[in-house]
């Protein structure tokens, strides 16, 4: 990326918010470190525009990520959807491949290491999920592939959490509770925030761990620089707990690796967020 040239390859994010994303700076790191020739860039765009964005971007030979609130829409945009997509209803990374566009959702390989990081395989584990958009869908494809035992799903929004429990076929494990108070006295191995709340200062947590009994671990999928709100207050209480920011490397490496064929130079990645969260 140091020197941009004819065959350099564009890669975009297309939403909307766009410019708080850390995405930039991790995959330029990523080129960087690889010496490919690409360039990585944010683009804020509106939903009238996504589809034309995103065909054209693919169809010059790059490529990029979709984020919100867009990943549903790019979900039906794109040619060739992998399983993941086709499950999650989701795609948040799109490339141009043997004369088609090909989608992916990373978030689901992102959530799996994430969880990995924090608290091993949650084959067994009793699950406190809280949301219901596209963060949440993605989570729970990968909570019931990994085997755990149950899953509270809970969203400001009810209807939107019992269309979740449908879109998986309404399976015994997975229970929507409505009245938060019916928390009190629960005991969970692991806590989700697949919530946006905490994107923005004042927001207010997501959960208290006062109102359950017991949390084994908690995972933010928010991030921010120097961790969330939710994070601290976990880790206050002792609680092993992670921001979103693992499971952000993890999507990015598993696109750059769709989009370049090789490894993903996850220490270079790694490194370009924390200097960033130094310098931000
Ligand atoms: P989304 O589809 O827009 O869903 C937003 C969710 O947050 C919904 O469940 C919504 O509930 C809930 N919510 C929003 N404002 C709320 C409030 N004031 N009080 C209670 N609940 C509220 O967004 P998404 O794609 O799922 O993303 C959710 C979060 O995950 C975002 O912050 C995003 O940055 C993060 N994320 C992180 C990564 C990563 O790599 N770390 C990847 C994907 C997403 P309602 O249904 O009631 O509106």
């Amino acid at each position: 990326m140091d020197t941009l040239t004819a065959k350099t390859r564009v890669f975009a994010l297309l939403g909307d918010p766009v410019a708080h994303s850390l995405s930039p700076t991790i995959q330029n790191a990523a080129i960087r470190a690889t010496g490919v020739d690409g360039v990585y860039v944010a683009l804020r765009c509106g939903a009238a525009d996504l589809p034309g964005l995103l065909r054209g971007i693919a169809a010059a030979g790059g490529g990029g990520n979709v984020t919100v609130p867009h990943k549903e829409l790019a979900a039906r945009v794109v040619d060739a959807p992998t399983a993941a997509v086709v499950r999650t209803g989701a795609c948040n990374t799109f490339w141009w491949e043997d004369g088609r566009i090909r989608g992916d959702n990373t978030d689901v390989a992102g959530f799996r290491a994430a969880v990995r990081a924090l608290v091993g395989a949650p084959a067994g584990a009793r699950v406190l999920l809280l949301g219901a958009g596209g963060a949440a869908r993605g989570a729970l494809h990968v909570l019931l592939e990994d085997g755990v035992a149950s899953v509270a799903l809970y969203n400001r929004t009810p209807g939107r959490a019992t269309d979740l429990r449908a879109a998986f076929g309404d399976p015994g494990c997975i229970r929507v509770v409505t009245d938060r108070a019916a928390l009190r006295g629960e005991r969970f191995d692991l806590a989700v925030n697949a919530t946006s709340l905490g994107l923005h200062p004042g927001d207010p947590l997501p959960l208290d761990f006062d109102e359950v009994d017991r949390v084994g671990a908690a995972l933010d999928l928010v991030y921010a620089v120097g961790g969330t709100r939710w994070v601290h207050e976990a880790h206050a209480r002792g609680l092993p707990a992670a921001d979103g920011l693992e499971m952000l490397i993890h999507q990015g490496a598993a696109a750059f690796e769709r989009w370049w064929g090789r490894p993903a130079p996850l220490d270079a990645m790694r490194e370009a967020l924390s200097m960033s969260s130094r310098i931000g």
